[in-house]
């Protein structure tokens, strides 16, 4: 190790950087296989009514289940997006979160969130394939949201990129809702705001983490909370806060007048049949519903 490290002050290659490197091709390489392999699993984590606890909606959140163990998607999601493997695995989350949502729409008008890229919304085919995944499960596109973060926007594109806002206006006209996630972390959550169609906020953790501190940064973080969710208001928008985990940061959102939740405190991120049993009675599937035997008239 100190030979390698000596090495390196002479390296054009810094030899972690060819590491990490070496750990992203890999990394591209059994994504590609994991497609393939149907090791790509969707969780869902309810979202919330802040003020009775109902289960409004889902968010599908993707799972690698690798050979290696379970990988998750801050660690993979960058990798498939450089690489252009998020469309094909966009597609799948795509296809099996609205074949999952159907029942849990039919039977409890619970909706469907899922995250898409920017480089996703930026294929000439992103509005028929969200189409045909519709068609396909028979989900009805107002049971859909699409998260998008700001920063993904970035990657290429600006607050009024054209070609995005436009896929999106196309989506709505079939009832699909969009969502902007993590919202205020970006660089201009407000532009984005402005120019995006955008039906729902969803406020980043790094403001709802609100607890009783009298400390200053918590007294900051508050205001900012506070701010934002009058912001989503006075825009008619629905603010759903992400990441809450504690009783009191519920109570304090909720005193805030913030409508909608979502975190650890209500239900982390499951496999589809825990949100069957969380639901409860949801309908099984038709294959198993017995078929009545006797002539055919
Ligand atoms: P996100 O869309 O903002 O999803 C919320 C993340 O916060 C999830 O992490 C969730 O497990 C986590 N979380 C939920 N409640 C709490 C809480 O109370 N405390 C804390 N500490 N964390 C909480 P996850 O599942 O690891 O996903 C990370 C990100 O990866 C997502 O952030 C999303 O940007 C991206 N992602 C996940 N699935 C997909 C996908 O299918 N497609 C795309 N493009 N991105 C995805
Ligand atoms: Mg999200
Ligand atoms: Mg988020
Ligand atoms: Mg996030």
């Amino acid at each position: 190790a100190a030979k390698a490290a000596g090495k390196s002050q002479v390296c054009v290659f810094h030899p972690r950087m060819r590491l990490e490197q070496t750990g992203r091709t890999q990394l591209a390489e059994g994504l590609r296989a994991a497609l393939n392999r149907d090791e790509l699993v969707v969780h869902y984590q309810p979202v919330v009514s802040l003020d009775t606890g109902e289960v409004l909606s889902v968010e599908a959140l993707l799972r690698w289940e690798s050979p290696d163990g379970l990988i998750m998607p801050d660690r993979f999601i960058p990798v498939a997006e450089d690489t252009g493997l998020i469309v094909p695995v966009g597609d799948h989350v795509l296809r099996r979160a609205c074949a999952d949502a159907r029942r849990w729409y039919d039977a409890h008008g619970v909706g469907l969130h899922v995250n898409v890229s920017g480089r996703q919304l930026r294929q000439p085919d992103a509005v028929d394939r969200v189409l045909s995944a519709l068609e396909d499960s028979g989900l009805p596109g107002r049971a859909l949201v699409l998260e998008i973060t700001e920063t993904a926007l970035l990657a290429g594109g600006q607050p009024d990129d054209a070609l995005v806002v436009s896929q999106l206006s196309r989506l709505r006209e079939h009832g699909v809702r969009v969502a902007i996630d993590d919202f205020g972390t970006g660089y201009s959550s407000l532009a984005y705001l402005q120019h995006l169609p955008v039906d729902i906020v969803k406020i980043d953790g790094a403001f709802t983490r609100l607890s009783a501190d009298p400390g200053d940064e918590a007294r900051r973080r508050r205001a900012l909370a506070a701010a934002i969710v009058d912001l989503c208001a006075s825009l008619d928008l629905p603010a759903v806060a992400e990441q809450i985990e504690t009783d009191d940061e519920a109570d304090a959102l909720r005193a805030l007048g913030c409508p909608h939740g979502q975190g650890y405190l209500f239900g982390r991120p499951v496999p589809r049949d825990e949100i069957d049993t969380l639901l409860g009675g949801a309908p099984r599937p038709a294959a198993v519903i017995p078929t009545p035997v006797g002539p055919r008239t």
